[in-house]
């Protein structure tokens, strides 16, 4: 009781102090923003993936390209052929990807997918429902469940093979009359006067074809070699996820993931089918052992196994035994920075990446889908291609609740999740896995952010002070020494130097002060939507 008091009074308090250093912060940021987009207008990028149109043959002219049909590519061109477009995708494998990505959707991923009516592509592949995962941390264990209980009974996490998922979203783009699904590799941008025109690219048999659009959309992925001229791109590698498949094993509790606070970093193991658990162990970058010589092998099984749970141990090791079976993939984060551009936009990890530890990827290309399906549901006519580019930049503050609420977090956690020799770091893990078993509000509020049930940036700003004070509290009781004040201002210290930078990068006034942006109040050019008024006469 005394302790969620202390928070609750604590939280208050240190909310206020916040968004008024937070509010002094925006007006800086808004006059380095102004800057950047006055730069952006004057000219268009000469990056290596926009050309004029070179030789090569002509596919015809569809109203929207997407370049790649992975998790967001796949989930637009279902929606926008739903409302009757006519689209091209082209994907460089049509074939089911075999990698360990993207295996986790949160609930709030799963709700986009019912927003799409793509709720069914998790049928039918074998997904394990996910209603939150279990902490352990030196022997002590805390809950977190997602807080499902005002939803209906399908909705929650779910966790399968990627491949698996990505399949059937294909499959449900590829049943559309007016969406055509192709393999191809997109080699570059058709560029003409500062305006994305289409794409050239290379088929099946190597042949070198082009293809317009009034709208080309990029989602080539985290690898993606279009964004250069469509963004600023500024990655950022923490850490790699050294991933494998165990098997005959169960999780100590079903439909809960579990993620072990070990030493230097955190272990993740999430169901991905009724017979098989990925274990995924996060290794810092700076020190990753090769996999092809052994090391890594050996690494897992000297440093890691001896802190994996006991009941897992034995499929732990024979996993890491298995000849292949262990793969490697670098943990990513990348904050959106759009260069806007006439004809052409980015979405999914093309446009922004975050730490995959909470699983939110998919989550947040889905929303940015739904979004952008609804900005451009008003709009009939898409041949103006510098006005649509200039209403469409709303789409970077819209989408801000969702994805800066779920890159911060995972961004956030990544870094208190990795022990490190400092001993504030030690006590904010310990802050943390306190604060969730506190229960309420702090718990449920925690989890509902970490989940995508609840997008929004002030929940984030109250969770985290609030956190921050439950931590100092803990210090200070009984009484304050001045051994525990100064402890105390070094967790403060240590949480505000890791959280900070995050905010920054993700745009404090887009993410706190939205209706303070020009482009938040963008409304459908008058072409578009007189065209679709008549459109709607006729119809009538
Ligand atoms: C190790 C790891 C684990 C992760 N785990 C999770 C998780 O559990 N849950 C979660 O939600 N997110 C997770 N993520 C993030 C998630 O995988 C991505 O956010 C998500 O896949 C992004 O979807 P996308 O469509 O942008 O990219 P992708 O799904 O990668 O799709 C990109 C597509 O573009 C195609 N392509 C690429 N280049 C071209 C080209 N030139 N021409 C044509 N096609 C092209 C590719 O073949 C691919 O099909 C993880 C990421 C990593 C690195």
């Amino acid at each position: 009781m005394a302790e969620q008091y202390i928070v609750g009074v604590g939280a208050v308090i240190a909310s206020l102090l916040g968004f008024l250093f937070l509010y002094c912060n925006s007006l800086k940021r808004f006059r380095g923003l102004r800057k950047l987009k006055r730069a952006a207008s004057m000219e268009f990028p000469k990056g290596n993936s926009v050309k004029k149109t070179g030789n090569s043959e002509g596919v015809g002219t569809r109203d929207i390209i997407i370049v790649g049909a992975g998790v967001a590519g796949a989930a637009l061109a279902y929606s926008l052929g739903k409302d009757g477009r006519r689209v091209r995708v082209i994907e460089r494998d049509l074939n089911a990807p075999n990698r360990m990505a993207g295996e986790s959707l949160i609930p709030g991923g799963y709700l986009k997918l019912i927003e799409l009516g793509l709720e069914d592509c998790v049928d039918e592949i074998d997904a394990q429902r996910l209603l939150g995962y279990t902490l352990y941390k030196d022997g002590k264990k805390a809950h977190v469940s997602f807080p499902l209980e005002k939803f209906q009974s399908h909705v929650a996490g779910r966790t399968f093979h990627n491949g698996r998922f990505v399949q059937r979203l294909r499959k449900k783009v590829a049943s559309l009359h007016n969406v055509s699904l192709e393999q191809g590799t997109v080699t570059s941008l058709i560029e003409e006067n500062g305006i994305v025109k289409g794409v050239q690219y290379k088929n099946e048999s190597d042949q070198v074809l082009t293809a317009y659009a009034s709208l080309t959309v990029v989602c080539d992925g985290c690898f993606s070699n279009l964004r250069r001229s469509l963004c600023y791109p500024k990655v950022d590698i923490p850490s790699y996820f050294v991933g494998f498949i165990l098997t005959n094993c169960n999780l100590p509790t079903k439909n809960y993931g579990a993620i072990i606070l070990a030493h230097p970093s955190p272990i993740v193991f999430s169901p991905i089918s009724s017979t098989e658990i990925r274990c995924m162990v996060n290794v810092p970058s700076e020190k990753v052992p090769s996999v092809s010589n052994g090391e890594m092998a050996c690494y897992l099984k000297t440093q890691v196994a001896p802190q994996v749970l006991p009941e897992l141990y034995d499929s732990f090791i024979s996993a890491i035994e298995k000849k292949g079976n262990i793969r490697i993939a670098p943990n990513k984060i990348m904050a959106a920075a759009p260069h806007l551009t006439p004809g052409a936009l980015l979405i999914g990890d093309a446009l922004n990446m975050r730490h995959a530890i909470t699983g939110g990827g998919m989550t947040v290309a889905l929303a940015d889908v739904v979004i952008l399906r609804d900005l451009l549901r008003p709009l009939h006519d898409l041949s103006d291609a510098s006005t649509i580019s200039k209403y469409l930049e709303s789409f970077y503050t819209l989408r801000k609740p969702m994805s800066s609420t779920i890159n911060i977090l995972a961004n956030v956690l990544q870094k208190v999740f990795s022990a490190s020799s400092n001993p504030a770091m030690e006590n904010l893990q310990h802050t943390f896995l306190g604060y969730l078993r506190l229960g309420g509000m702090f718990s449920y509020g925690a989890s509902a952010m970490l989940c995508g049930l609840c997008p929004s940036p002030l929940s984030l700003a109250f969770h985290f002070f609030s956190i921050a004070i439950y931590g100092v509290g803990r210090l200070l009781l009984p009484f304050p020494s001045p051994k525990r004040l100064w402890d105390g201002a070094k967790l403060l210290w240590v949480a505000s130097s890791i959280l900070l930078p995050y905010i920054y990068s993700e745009g404090i006034r887009q993410m706190f002060f939205p209706l303070t942006v020009p482009a938040y109040y963008r409304t459908p050019p008058k072409k578009g939507a007189l065209l679709v008024q008549s459109m709607l006469k006729v119809n009538l």
